[in-house]
Order: C-alpha cells, then sequence, then structure tokens
C-alpha cells in the first residue's frame, strides 16, 4: 500500500484534509511509489496564514545574516545531493546524473543569492538640494508563490524560493503533482540551514491550490513556470487578482546549422539537446533547421545511427542516456504526435513508437524519434511535444531560417551552429527570442543572468533569478529627507523645487 505524503508549512510536516489526492508513479516501471495530497483552499490558506506571520520578522533579519541562512543552504543541498537527486530521478525518470546537473544548476542560485546584501543595495544621491539627501532601496513584498512543472523538481523551485527568501519575502511553494517530494525535502534543509517556521511553505495539490494562490489577497506576487495555456491563465488571474505576476511558458527552439558549421560538433549538440532527459527541457531542441539541402542531409545521415544507438533506461541504469517520460498519459499523447507527424506528411526517418525494455513494461519508454522534411504548417512543427522527436526542417538560406525562428509564436530559446562571425552577430541581434546561443545548444543562462523567453513563452515583465529576479520579488522606495538645521521656508503650495 503506497504510503501518503503531506504538506509542509509553519515549520511541520502536516496531513492533508481534504480527501483528495494523486497517485505519484516511478516512470521507468509504472508502480504507484506514493500518494500526495491535493490541498483544499482553507488548507491553502492556512500555509499563506503560516507565511505572513513569518513574514516581518523574516524582513527584519538583517540582509547579511538571511545570506547566511543561504551559505548554511548551499552547504546543506551539496551534502544532500545523492539523495534529491534520487528524488528527482525516481518520480520524473531522468538519469541521476542529469538530476544532478539539474540541482547544481538550482544551486547556482542559492549561489547567487548569497550574495543578497551587495544587491539590496540603493542608489544614494547626496545634496539633492540645500540640506536634502535622497536614496532608493528595495522592499521585500510580503508573501510570495510559486508554482512549478514536472520537469526540474528540483531546479525551477530553486530558480524562485532562494531570490524572494533572501530578499525579505516569505514563501508558499506549490510543486508539481507528479515530483512532489524534493520540494518536500528542500523546505526541510532550508529550515535546518537556519530559516525560520513559515519562511518557505509547501502546498501540494493540483488546479484547486493554483486557484487559492492567485485568489489570495495576501499573496502579493507569483512566479509560475510550465505550460502555456497554464502560464497564460495564471498570468490573467494573477494580475486581475492585483498581483505581480511572471509567468514562464512552454518552448519549440529551433537550432539552426548554417552550411559552415562544423557538422560532428552540430550532431553531438543535437544529441545532448534534443534526447537529453527524454526531450523534457524547456530549452530542449526539438527543430533542427538545416540551412540547405547538402546540411539537410549529411544531419540525417550523422543522426540516425546516433539516435538508433541511444541507450535508454532507468535511473539506476548509470550507462543510460536518457530516461522514461514522466506519465503514461504524456507517453500517449508523445506517441499521438508521431502519429499526427505521419499523417501530416513529414517524412519519420526513425520511429520511438512500440519500444519496450525488457524487465520495465510497465515504464513509460519511448525511443527516439526524427522527422525530416518537416514544414512550418504541420502541427508537429507549430506545438510543443516535450519527448524525445526532433523535427528537422529545410530551408533555403540564412534569411528563411531566422524568419521560421522569429514567426514561430514560441520565443524560449534558439542557438545558430556556424563557423560566420557576421552570421551569429546578425542571428543575434535579430532573432526575437529570450535566450540565444552561439555554437550552444541550451543556452540556460548563468544565475547572476536571467533566465526567460519572450512572446508566448513569457507572461509578465520580469525573467527568473539575476538581476531580474531581484527586481521581481523587491518593489523600489526613494526617500527624500531634509534635516533643515535652521532652515525654515514656511509652507510651500506650487510643486515643491530643491534648491
Ligand atoms: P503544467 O502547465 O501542466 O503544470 C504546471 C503547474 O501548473 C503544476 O504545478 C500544475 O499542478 C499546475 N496546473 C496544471 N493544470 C492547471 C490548471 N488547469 N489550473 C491551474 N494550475 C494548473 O506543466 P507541466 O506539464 O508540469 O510542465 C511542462 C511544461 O512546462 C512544458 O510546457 C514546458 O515547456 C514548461 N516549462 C517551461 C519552462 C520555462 O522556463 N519556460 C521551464 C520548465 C518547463
Amino acid at each position: 500500500m503506497p504510503g501518503m505524503l503531506h504538506h509542509y508549512f509553519g515549520g511541520h510536516r502536516v496531513a492533508g484534509s481534504s480527501g483528495r489526492c494523486g497517485d505519484v508513479t516511478n516512470p521507468a516501471t509504472g508502480e504507484v511509489i506514493h500518494q500526495v495530497p491535493f490541498a483544499s483552499t482553507s488548507e491553502v490558506d492556512e500555509a499563506i496564514a503560516a507565511a505572513s506571520s513569518a513574514q516581518p520578522g523574516w524582513e527584519a533579519v538583517t540582509p547579511q545574516n538571511r545570506a547566511r541562512v543561504m551559505f548554511r543552504f548551499k552547504t546543506l543541498v551539496e551534502d544532500h545531493m545523492d539523495e534529491l537527486a534520487e528524488l528527482v530521478s525516481r518520480e520524473h525518470g531522468k538519469t541521476l546524473a542529469d538530476a544532478k546537473g539539474s540541482v547544481t544548476r538550482g544551486l547556482e542560485v542559492v549561489e547567487y543569492a548569497c550574495g543578497i546584501a551587495q544587491l539590496l543595495k540603493g542608489e544614494y544621491s547626496g545634496s539633492v538640494g540645500t540640506g536634502v539627501d535622497s536614496w532608493s532601496m528595495r522592499a521585500p513584498l510580503g508573501v510570495v508563490a510559486g508554482i512549478t512543472p514536472f520537469n526540474f523538481p528540483a531546479m525551477v523551485p530553486m530558480w524562485m524560493f532562494p531570490m524572494a527568501i533572501a530578499c525579505g519575502n516569505t514563501f508558499v511553494l506549490k510543486p508539481s503533482e507528479k515530483v512532489p517530494s524534493c520540494a518536500l525535502r528542500l523546505v526541510e534543509l532550508l529550515e535546518e540551514a537556519g530559516a525560520p517556521e513559515g519562511v518557505l511553505n509547501v502546498v501540494n495539490g493540483d488546479r484547486e491550490a493554483v486557484e487559492a494562490l492567485l485568489a489570495s489577497p495576501t499573496v502579493q506576487a507569483v512566479s509560475f513556470v510550465g505550460s502555456t495555456p497554464i502560464a497564460e491563465h495564471v498570468y490573467r488571474t494573477g494580475t486581475a487578482c492585483g498581483k505581480r505576476v511572471q509567468a514562464l511558458g512552454g518552448a519549440k527552439n529551433h537550432m539552426v546549422v548554417m552550411p559552415d558549421a562544423d557538422l560532428e560538433q552540430a550532431t553531438d549538440a543535437l544529441m545532448g539537446a534534443a534526447f537529453g532527459s527524454a526531450g523534457e527541457r524547456c530549452m530542449a531542441v526539438s527543430v533542427a533547421v538545416a540551412v540547405g539541402d547538402r546540411v539537410g542531409d549529411a544531419l540525417i545521415e550523422r543522426l540516425k545511427p546516433r539516435v538508433e544507438s541511444l541507450k535508454i533506461g532507468p535511473y539506476t541504469d548509470s550507462e543510460a542516456d536518457m530516461g522514461p517520460l514522466v506519465t503514461r498519459a504524456h507517453h500517449d499523447r508523445v506517441s499521438g504526435y508521431i502519429d499526427c507527424g505521419v499523417e501530416e506528411g513529414a517524412d519519420l526517418v526513425l520511429d520511438g513508437r512500440g519500444f519496450s525494455l525488457q524487465g520495465y513494461e510497465g515504464g513509460n519508454f519511448i525511443g527516439g524519434s526524427i522527422f525530416d522534411h518537416v514544414t512550418s504548417g504541420m502541427r508537429i512543427y507549430k506545438e510543443e511535444i516535450f519527448g524525445p522527436v526532433l523535427c528537422v526542417v529545410r530551408s533555403e538560406g540564412y534569411e528563411d531560417a531566422l524568419r521560421l525562428v522569429n514567426d514561430h509564436e514560441f520565443g524560449n530559446g534558439t542557438a545558430i551552429f556556424t563557423r560566420d562571425g557576421d552570421a551569429a552577430r546578425d542571428f543575434v541581434q535579430r532573432s526575437r527570442i529570450g535566450m540565444v546561443g552561439v555554437n550552444v545548444p541550451i543556452p540556460v543562462p548563468v544565475a547572476y543572468h536571467s533566465f526567460g523567453g519572450w512572446k508566448r513563452s513569457l507572461f509578465g515583465d520580469h525573467h527568473m533569478h539575476g538581476p531580474e529576479g531581484v527586481r521581481f520579488y523587491t518593489r523600489l522606495k526613494t526617500v527624500t529627507e531634509r534635516w533643515p538645521s535652521g532652515l525654515r521656508k514656511g509652507a510651500e503650495f506650487v510643486m515643491p523645487v530643491l534648491h
């Protein structure tokens, strides 16, 4: 009988009381490993109340002392790296090496948050008038919330809460109901690092919990990462309720391969970027744009044997290149897209449907697939598949390739592979995409830059972590101060001008 997980708020594990719950499965076997409670509105309100009562005390802790908690948290996450990676892999299915890489990328944000005292430094102008000084400072918002997707159970929450908390806010996290365990462990580690109870809270749940967070007047801001339709809904609802919202959505990342590119390097890049983590990454390359048929033929010739020999296995297999898809429903969805591509007339060079792994027949495994001669009108080109399916589009020239990148509704990431500096520079300048790589297939910004897409890959004005993270989780206050020491001008009824 699988055990029931819990929520965590106000410094304690809290048993779910709504009577609603969901199954959490091991994607490699299909086995239900535990159940996760789905919070009711009143349970979410309790978690928000815990965050709210902790907030004034936490804001009063000096930035340097908040940073010290982050330093200890960083060390604890490092000490528990194997355990956290196992929690990620067991529920998500990705390989342990990949899971560790993702925890490490999350940890980089914690390292950035350790510099919060420096990051919160305001601006000061002395003598803006006689005896008058002015400065600006950044104040925390209060209680903020994060809603996260299944594909990065540690990293995406760590894009959010370390920055929010270091800025002096308290946080309510609603992780994906498919992968809840890692978040529940992270909150325990943060408290072990010295965060007072109620500073970070985790409520598990589904749509009802999300709606409760969006409706709460106490929650000042919401960070969301997930699919585009839900991101748009969260943005519209949250902003209509007067909140600040950053909502990151789906993607269809194009990698343009120019005729002068190093094709071996480009093939290596495509293998990792399209098939790593079974394609379940918002920065995965799902479209290769071959500039010219010569490049298209050469890429297909190189990719086909490499994809055929991909090593697919459970996360416990240290040799595996990729694992299964997260759920059976997602497996069937990805498989349905392959059916669709065939019906639409794309050339299915490699078919991952029907892949089965001996001993793991109940798992959600699917093989790598390649479609060639994909065109921009096809659904497999327009929609996010979120699986190990690479679409190769052939473009006549560079301008044609750039137009494809720019005309797509998503604008998360893109890359160009070339030896031509002119082309690379032009691509960087003219692509309407949030994150651009030059000979780098997955250009995820480091923690001290900010992460985010354009177009329908992000709703809101702020990207995540880095300087934009500080701006998102704080509001600006500007002070003008006079110590007149005998200077008295009487009442002024016109717009005051400082002299
Ligand atoms: P999802 O949109 O299904 O779920 C994301 C979160 O929203 C979860 O916590 C879920 O419980 C909640 N949710 C789901 N349905 C809801 C509803 N009807 N109302 C309110 N809340 C709801 O996304 P997912 O399948 O977990 O994750 C995959 C998606 O996330 C992909 O589209 C991927 O591109 C995207 N993603 C984007 C980024 C990015 O940085 N842009 C990063 C990672 C993942």
